[in-house]
């Protein structure tokens, strides 16, 4: 029995896609993620589903983190565990080893790391278990990450649209929307909601 994984803020706002051209040419890097905050500025992140926290702690690039691996999740084309990374936190509530659901309190999104530009969380989505510390979004000297030229390939990486949906029953009673901005794929403004 497969999951769906949820929305990691409930009232989310998404302030840049995945891998657009307008992100590269603003930042000089491509965006293997999506970044999102709160709407009603609350700035709790939950877990998305069903998984084990694989590692949490403080990177000099990508500031406070959180890779959590979720049991067999599906979206279209595709079912099976999956690996979320998480950078930029305020602070974290959960350590490596910890069992989570989607009521678990991961943490508060913030502004730590070299390449935070506001308080947001990011959020990257792949298939490939093997390498969880891989991220190709990454450049720079991270203590903790590895970044493209290691060997893993981006081609495993998904938009996390494609895997997130907004779960609008209580006691979730999420919300999406998203900025108005080049930052933001046509696609993306809306997403699939569940009860
Ligand atoms: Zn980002």
């Amino acid at each position: 029995m497969s999951q769906q994984l949820i929305l990691p803020i409930n009232h989310a706002k998404l302030t840049a896609s995945w891998k657009t051209q307008s992100y590269r040419t603003r930042f000089g890097f491509e965006h293997y993620g999506v970044d999102m905050v709160s709407s009603t500025g609350q700035s709790l992140v939950y877990a998305s589903g069903n998984g084990t926290v694989l590692a949490s702690g403080f990177d000099n690039v990508v500031g406070n983190y959180l890779v959590i691996r979720y049991d067999a999740a599906r979206r279209p084309g595709y079912t099976g565990e999956v690996i979320c990374r998480m950078f930029h936190f305020a602070s974290l509530l959960v350590r490596g080893g910890q069992r989570v659901t989607k009521d678990t309190k991961l943490g508060y999104y913030g502004n730590t790391g070299l390449y935070s530009s506001g308080a947001h969380l990011h959020l990257e989505v792949d298939r490939d278990l093997a390498h969880p510390y891989y991220t190709p979004t990454l450049f720079g000297r991270s203590t903790r990450f590895l970044g493209k030229h290691y060997g893993a390939t981006d081609s495993t990486m998904d938009n996390p649209l494609s895997w997130l949906h907004c779960k609008v029953s209580p006691p979730d009673s999420q919300r999406y929307t998203t900025a108005w901005n080049l930052l933001i794929r046509g696609e993306d403004r809306a997403i699939t909601e569940i009860q």
